[in-house]
């Protein structure tokens, strides 16, 4: 049974007058333990698609099931219920809190579940560790390099337990060593702990190290394919 289903999906977006077609027909599946890249030229619809995948938007026509229920299934609070307890989300730009502590930062997402807080301090140490940042525990995020700031970033996301994360782009502002880094602990993220894990990106060299490679084009998807030679996790000088 596939964790996320996709059938037809079509999405608009509508300014006034205006129809701005993203997405154009879209179909595929993800089994729970895969590892994924979306790739494709800016404006192809990758963010468009992202943003249905996590539930932040609703498709305008098609099917979008996540764990075998749609948007019209859930009530709309359920739905961001959903979203925080069994996805996990990094983005391009960090979106740390200023002035605050790595420990301050991942802990915050715990702030607000329903995780008992007796294992809040250790569930919060354990998503610093995967990331490798354990000596930076009690830096602030001001103090780290951008490298180690997404690093955060996907503690951030990790310290629910989600059942996926997605990823949009989290390379894009970094140079190609830190971004190294951070698909070498996206890799063991998924090939050590089984995580499931959507990647976005316009680098081929960044998809590589992913397990399959879905190419978008003018919102089509024009391939679906195995990563025939996968890159090497020790390949750091990736350009
Ligand atoms: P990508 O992430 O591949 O660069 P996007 O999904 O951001 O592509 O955008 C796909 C298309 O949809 C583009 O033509 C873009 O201009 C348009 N688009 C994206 N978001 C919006 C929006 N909120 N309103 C109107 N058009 C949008
Ligand atoms: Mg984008």
């Amino acid at each position: 049974m596939p964790l996320l289903e996709v059938r037809n999906l079509e999405k608009n977006y509508k300014d006034g007058d205006t129809e701005t077609p993203a997405l154009r027909g879209v179909s595929f599946t993800i089994e729970s333990g895969e590892f994924l890249a979306i790739m494709g030229p800016s404006g192809s619809g990758k963010s468009t698609l992202l943003h249905i995948l996590g539930l932040l938007d609703k498709q305008s026509s098609g099917e979008y099931l996540f764990d075998k229920k749609g948007w019209d299934d859930y009530e709309e609070d359920e739905i961001s219920h959903i979203r925080n307890k069994k996805m996990g989300f990094v983005f391009q730009a960090f979106n740390l809190l200023p002035r605050t502590t790595v420990f301050e930062n991942v802990e915050l997402p715990l702030l607000y579940s329903d995780v008992p807080e007796s294992s809040w301090k250790k569930r919060t140490l354990d998503a610093i560790e995967a990331v490798g940042l354990s000596h930076r525990a009690y830096y602030e995020s001001s103090q780290l390099s951008g490298g180690e700031r997404q690093r955060v970033a996907i503690a951030r996301a990790l310290v629910r337990d989600p059942q996926i994360i997605f990823a949009d782009e989290p390379t894009g502002n970094l140079d190609s060593k830190s971004g190294g880094v951070i698909m070498k602990i996206l890799r063991e993220l998924n090939e050590s702990q089984n995580h499931t894990i959507v990647l976005i990106t316009h680098e081929t060299y960044t998809a590589e190290h992913t397990k399959r490679i879905i190419r978008l084009m003018d919102g089509k998807m024009v391939s679906d394919e195995p990563v025939q030679k996968r890159r090497s996790i020790n390949d750091h000088n990736l350009k």
